[in-house]
C-alpha cells in the first residue's frame, strides 16, 4: 500500500505508528516485521522508487539465514541468488597473481542488492507497510507523546517513533544527533562502479558466474564483470586510495572527473574501463567511509542499519541491518508501551556485533587496493595459500554467529529461547 502524509483527523489510534526513513534494506526489512506483528509503519524515501542497483552483498552464518527464514524471505532470496562472484587479480598482461573463490567472497547466500531491496519491500507491502517516496524529512519535534515531524513535501504530521534507516549519511541520524562531520569517517579509499556492454573488445571473456578480473597498482584496483543477470552487459568496480576529496556528492560528473584524475595512464583495461564512464547512467560513487553513533536511539527516535554503525563496502552491513531490523520490530512488540526500555535492548544485543563487522569496512580499501608494490605483493601470497583461506572462512562463519531471542509473529505470543544458528 503506498499512501499520503495526511493524518487523518480525530483521535489519533492506539496502536504505535512508527516513521521510518530510507527504503533501502533495513527501513522495508523493519517496517515488514512491525507491520507483521500489527504496528503501523510508514516508510518515506527520498527517490522516486526503490532504487535499484548497487553490487552483490552476501549473508553468512546460521543465524542470519535463520532470521531470513523467519522473515519468509528466505526461498525467494535463493531463487535469486548469484551463486557467488570469484575475484582474480591479474598483472598488466593479463597474468593470474591470485584468485579468491565464489565462497570467500559471497558467503552463504549473495544476492543483488537490487533484487534483496525489492523483495524486502513487496514482502513489506503485503504486510501492510505504507511508502511515501520523493519526500524527505525536514525537522524532529520530540512531544511528550509523540514525535511531530515536517517535510519537505508533504504536511506535518505525528508519529509515536521515528526510525532513522537512510544509510551512511542519514537524515534523521543528522537532525537528531548533529552533523555527519561528527559521525562519518573517511577511511582513506574511494570506491565506484557502474554498468558497460560486455563487449569482446574488452579482451576478457567475461560470463555470469566467471566472477571479477582485476588489475592492481599501488593504492588502485581496476575490475570487471560479467552482470550476473544479463550477459550482454558487465559492471566495472574501481577503487583507489586517497585523502578526503572535496566534490559535490550529487554531481556524476564531478565523479567521472575524478575516477579518470586516478586512473587516468594506467596500464591492462583500464583506459577502455574509463571509455564507457561517459555513457554510464548507474554510476555510484562514494568514499569509503564508516558511520558511527555514540548512542542507537534518543527518546522516541531510533536508528537503524547503516545509520547507526555503517561501513560503506566489506562491512558486511546488509546482514547487519537485517538483524538489527528483526530485534527491533521484535523488541517495539515486546513492549508496545515502553520504546525506551525497547530502544535499549535492541542495542545492547546488537552493537557488539555490529561494531565486530564494521571493522571489515576499516579493512576493505587496504585489501582491495594495497599502497605498495610489497603490500601487493604480500596480499597476493598470503591470501594465495589455500589453508589461510579456509582459515578466513572458518573465523568469519563463527565471527557471524550471535544469540538472539526468537521473537513471536504476535505480541500476544510467548517469547521463545534463544537460538543461535539455524533450526
Ligand atoms: C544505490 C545503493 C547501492 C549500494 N551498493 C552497494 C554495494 O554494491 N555493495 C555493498 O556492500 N553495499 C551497497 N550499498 C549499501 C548497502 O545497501 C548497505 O550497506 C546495507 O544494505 C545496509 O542498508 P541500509 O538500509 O542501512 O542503507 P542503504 O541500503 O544505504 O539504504 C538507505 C536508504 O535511505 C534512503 N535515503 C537517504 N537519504 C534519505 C532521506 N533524506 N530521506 C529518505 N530516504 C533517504 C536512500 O535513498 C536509501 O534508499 C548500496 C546502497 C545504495 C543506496
Amino acid at each position: 500500500m503506498t499512501t499520503s502524509l495526511e493524518q487523518a483527523a480525530g483521535p489519533r489510534p492506539t496502536t504505535p505508528s512508527v516513521l521510518i526513513s530510507g527504503a533501502g534494506v533495513a527501513g522495508p526489512a523493519l517496517a515488514q516485521g512491525l507491520a507483521r506483528r500489527g504496528l503501523r509503519p510508514t516508510v518515506i524515501e527520498v527517490a522516486p522508487a526503490v532504487r535499484p542497483g548497487g553490487q552483490a552483498v552476501d549473508f553468512r552464518g546460521g543465524t542470519q539465514l535463520h532470521v531470513l527464514r523467519r522473515m519468509g524471505i528466505l526461498d525467494q532470496l535463493q531463487r535469486v541468488r548469484t551463486g557467488g562472484s570469484p575475484m582474480t587479480f591479474v598483472d598488466a598482461d593479463g597474468r593470474r597473481l591470485l584468485h579468491l573463490p565464489a565462497e570467500f567472497t559471497g558467503g552463504d547466500l549473495e544476492v543483488l542488492r537490487g533484487d534483496l531491496s525489492r523483495i524486502l519491500y513487496e514482502a513489506s507491502l503485503d504486510a501492510g507497510a505504507e511508502y511515501v517516496f520523493g519526500d524527505s524529512l525536514t525537522s524532529l519535534t520530540e512531544t511528550a507523546t509523540g514525535v511531530e515531524v515536517t517535510f519537505r513535501h508533504a504536511p506535518p504530521r505525528t508519529f509515536d517513533l521515528v526510525v532513522g534507516a537512510d544509510g551512511l549519511r542519514s537524515n534523521v541520524r543528522r537532525l537528531a544527533f548533529g552533523p555527519h562531520a561528527d559521525h562519518v569517517t573517511h577511511l582513506g579509499h574511494y570506491a565506484a562502479t557502474w554498468s558497460l556492454p560486455n563487449h569482446p573488445d574488452l579482451g576478457l571473456r567475461l560470463h555470469p558466474g566467471s566472477g571479477s578480473v582485476g588489475h592492481n597498482t599501488p593504492g588502485r584496483l581496476a575490475s570487471v564483470a560479467a552482470d550476473h543477470t544479463d550477459p550482454t552487459r558487465a559492471r566495472a568496480f574501481l577503487v583507489f586510495a586517497s585523502r578526503e576529496l572535496a566534490y559535490d556528492r550529487h554531481d556524476p560528473a564531478a565523479h567521472q572527473r575524478l575516477l579518470r584524475g586516478a586512473f587516468a595512464g594506467l596500464p591492462w583495461k583500464v583506459d577502455r574501463l574509463l571509455d564507457s564512464l561517459g555513457a554510464a547512467d548507474d554510476l555510484y560513487f562514494d568514499s569509503i567511509s564508516r558511520a558511527d553513533s555514540p548512542a542507537w536511539s534518543t527518546g522516541r527516535i531510533a536508528l537503524l542499519g547503516d545509520a547507526a554503525c555503517g561501513a560503506t563496502i566489506g562491512g558486511m552491513g546488509t546482514g547487519t541491518a537485517i538483524l538489527g531490523a528483526y530485534v527491533l520490530a521484535g523488541e517495539l512488540s515486546r513492549s508496545p508501551g515502553d520504546h525506551r526500555a525497547a530502544f535499549t535492548r535492541y542495542e545492547s544485543l546488537l552493537r557488539p556485533y555490529a561494531e565486530e563487522r564494521q571493522k571489515g569496512g576499516d579493512r576493505t580499501g587496504r585489501f582491495l587496493a594495497p599502497s605498495s608494490r610489497f603490500a601487493l605483493h604480500l596480499r597476493n601470497t598470503v591470501f594465495g595459500r589455500r589453508r589461510v583461506l579456509a582459515w578466513m572462512l572458518r573465523a568469519a562463519k563463527d565471527a557471524t554467529t550471535l544469540a538472539l531471542p526468537d521473537y513471536p509473529e504476535r505480541s500476544d505470543e510467548p517469547l521463545n529461547s534463544s537460538f543461535t544458528e539455524a533450526d
